[in-house]
């Protein structure tokens, strides 16, 4: 069920129901946040299958709670996360907190520090999926959180919204640090305001020195994303990103280990844009040898990309690959509950933990 809504996306009979969509931005995008019995799951609503779905939600009753249909029929019932209250606040100097940070999920507070990439300024660079400058020139978001922002609203979010965790992501930066110097100055700032377990999410840095400064500041796990791992898809899907190898990821995925501990390193990995099942399978059989887990999330197009008519996997792909990824991370020592913060925990993008619960 959840493959499939990813897979196909929703229909929203309201289209403001549920909290303010995320669109734009980093990493997937243009989704709902819904919660299906024990999972929250971030469903697609504002791509091109989306608006074709056979799946629709009606329009929730007092408390949240609607039907989801299939070619007309009732499948399934959701309830839509309540709007957090910290989007009501904004910073002295007049910035929405909303525009700092977003909740992801049921209980992730989540940012791009800085909205603007190396990697972003070329149309030959650019990783395809990636929409980093989008809601940065809809005026949803500013270009560079400051440390003392981002403090202030996790403060906030944590107070008033029992936020349980933050994922910081960042554009690429000029510089060999790849952002670790920034998602290090924040998350001290973070740390020393709230206690809130954090993910940072960078390039692998020139230095493996940042991993120690990186952990030192508070940041408690780490996640370098491959997103495709074959070496034409990735030369095709990200131009730029590829000119790192993907030699470089695996050593810094080893030293960061290291430092975070088994099962604290992790790297998403987009299925649909080329890579094959196997491909797939044997890189997550890769990382999880190395204690790093595997988040494989199903592709979105998110419109506005140059991927935006690109399909999205079918729910039988997702399956073929979930299915017996499913097992693999706990018999490497490997769990989603045990990762301390990050999209791995969270698991909102991916039917993965929906299926590693039912292969316990
Ligand atoms: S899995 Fe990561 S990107 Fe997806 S909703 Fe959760 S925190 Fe956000």
């Amino acid at each position: 069920m959840i493959n499939a809504l990813q897979s196909r996306g929703l229909r929203l009979a309201d289209p403001k129901a549920g909290v303010e969509s995320r669109r734009g931005g980093a990493g997937p995008s243009d989704h709902k946040a819904i919660t299906i019995g024990e999972s929250t799951v971030m469903v697609p609503v504002h791509t091109a299958p989306a608006f074709e779905s056979p799946f629709v939600i009606e329009q929730p009753d007092a408390s949240g709670r609607a039907r989801i249909f299939h070619d007309g029929a009732a499948v399934a019932e959701a309830r839509f996360p309540a709007r957090p209250r910290f989007y009501d606040l904004s910073t002295e100097d007049g910035v929405p907190y909303s525009k700092i940070a977003v909740l992801h999920g049921r209980d992730v507070l989540a940012t791009t520090v800085l909205q603007t990439c190396i990697r972003y300024q070329s149309r030959a660079k650019t990783c395809r999926f990636c929409a980093i400058g989008q809601s940065l020139a809809a005026g949803r978001t500013i270009e560079r959180k400051t440390p003392a922002q981002l403090a202030e609203v996790a403060r906030a979010a944590v107070a008033l919204d029992g936020v349980k965790h933050m994922v910081m992501t960042t554009g690429t930066p000029p510089g060999d640090d790849r952002g670790a110097a920034i998602l290090t100055e924040s998350a001290a700032a973070v740390k020393e305001a709230v206690d809130l377990p954090i993910q940072a999410q960078c390039e692998p840095p020139d230095s493996d020195r940042w991993f120690d400064r990186m952990k030192a500041s508070g940041i408690d796990t780490l996640g370098m994303h491959l997103e495709v791992v074959s070496p034409d898809v990735r030369a095709r899907i990200m131009p730029g990103k590829a000119e790192v190898p993907l030699s470089r990821y695996f050593e810094a995925f080893a030293d960061a280990v290291e430092v975070f501990g088994r099962g604290q390193v992790s790297s998403y990995l987009l299925a649909g844009l080329g890579d094959s099942v196997e491909a797939i399978l044997e890189t997550s059989e890769r990382l999880i040898a190395l204690g790093v887990y595997p988040f494989v999330v199903p592709f979105v197009p998110i419109s506005g990309t140059p991927l935006e008519s690109h399909a999205p996997p079918d729910a039988a792909f997702m399956h073929a690959i979930l299915g017996p990824l499913s097992a693999m991370p706990r018999a490497g020592g490997l769990t989603a509950e045990t990762i301390k913060a990050g999209c791995g925990r969270c698991g909102a993008c991916s039917a993965l933990s929906t299926y590693e619960r039912s292969a316990r």
